[in-house]
């Protein structure tokens, strides 16, 4: 699938599905080709670290333990369960694209919320 995301990098989204259902979040990293984003601080899965000994033993007869522990990672989601929110109403929007001229007069296509009572750029 060779089609573009209408979810970018730097985007706030709103998480539609999954245990974060409702939570709002910046897009840290987006894979167009996988169809996937990393939003910040959610979707987290916690790994499991063992502890184990250093390798460097200088001192005579102490072993030094790197302490185990629980790390969160921030996994990947698939970019249908998130929905952009729109800067201009704060809702969780449809993304369209229309053709606006910038301040060059060069017609550039921009993305634009499509609730119908809002249609402002979502970029800016
Ligand atoms: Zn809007």
């Amino acid at each position: 699938m060779a089609k573009g995301m209408k979810i970018r990098k730097g985007d706030l989204v709103q998480v539609l599905s999954g245990k974060d259902r409702g939570k709002q979040g910046r897009i840290i990293e987006a894979d167009p080709g996988k169809g996937r984003v990393m939003v910040e601080n959610l979707n987290l899965v916690k790994k499991h670290r063992k502890p184990r000994p250093l390798k460097d033993s200088s001192r005579m007869g102490q072993t030094q333990i790197q302490p185990g522990g629980v790390i969160e990672l921030t996994a990947p989601l698939p970019v249908s369960s998130v929905m952009l929110v729109c800067p201009t109403c704060n809702r969780p929007s449809r993304v369209g694209y229309e053709f606006r001229e910038d301040e060059k007069g060069r017609r550039v296509k921009v993305r634009v919320c499509k609730r119908a009572d809002c249609g402002e750029v979502l970029d800016r």
